[in-house]
């Protein structure tokens, strides 16, 4: 999988994908990345990206001639992302959907700053918008971050354990994941529940299905009817 990335802060990247096992991964060249960094293709001597908004208002605006010379200079953008509120909210499902289509390895995220891109951008280029979740970000560079690391530990070598390290996970289960417990089985008084040292399994299954539908009844109802 390769991902282009357009930031005008280069240096935020690999930032947290260094680590854990996409960090191993990116090492290994399971997935790769190029920064291109909007600045370098300004128009004016002062490295402008962004001017103000026609019909008024506060915030600046990123340009299209700045943001097309940029994402021209991409020799196989493959599918093109801007992370943006106004996106739809990325889910674990929305990911499998991305990680498994056949041809579509490729991927350039444009991570917005300022108030955002010249919409002339999204629909020249039939530009995909996704959002992390209904908040605001100051940049679409964790946002990007955020996409990466979600579909990079779907593929596969990836995760110790195969198949079953990234479908045994709350969403992948139709709801919460249970609660977890290691070593030592008594810690400052409180007891791993019993059935998890019994090693019966059948049981285990039973109360961790259990304990993940309660939970997930309490917390994410909307979870439940989706299923
Ligand atoms: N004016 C915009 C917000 C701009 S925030 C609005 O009201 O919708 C600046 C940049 O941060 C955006 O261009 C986008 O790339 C990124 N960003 C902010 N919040 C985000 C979110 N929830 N999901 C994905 N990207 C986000």
């Amino acid at each position: 999988m390769h991902f282009n990335i357009l930031t005008i802060f280069p240096e935020m990247f690999p930032g947290t994908l260094s680590g854990g096992v996409v960090g191993r991964a990116l090492d290994k060249k399971i997935w790769t990345y190029d920064v291109i960094n909007i600045r370098d293709f300004a128009t004016n001597n002062y490295g402008s990206v962004d001017d103000e908004q026609f019909g008024g208002g506060v915030g600046m605006v990123m340009m299209p001639e700045v943001l097309g010379a940029a994402i021209d200079s991409i020799k196989n953008p493959g599918k093109i992302i801007y992370f943006s509120p106004r996106g739809r909210t990325l889910n674990q499902k929305m990911v499998r959907e991305f990680v498994n289509e056949p041809d579509d390895q490729v991927y350039t995220l444009l991570c917005g700053r300022y108030e955002g891109i010249d919409q002339r951008v999204i629909e020249e280029y039939n530009i995909t918008e996704l959002s992390i979740g209904d908040y605001i970000l100051s940049g679409g560079e964790i946002a990007a971050q955020v996409f990466i690391d979600s579909a990079v530990r779907l593929l596969d070598n990836v995760l110790g354990g195969g198949d079953e390290a990234t479908q045994n996970e709350s969403f992948e289960i139709g709801g919460l994941e249970w609660p977890l417990y290691t070593r030592p089985s008594v810690w400052r008084g409180h007891k791993v529940p019993e059935v998890l040292l019994s090693g019966h399994h059948g049981n285990i299954e039973r109360w961790r299905k259990q304990q993940s539908d309660e939970i997930t009844k309490e917390r994410r109802p909307d979870l439940i009817k989706e299923n």
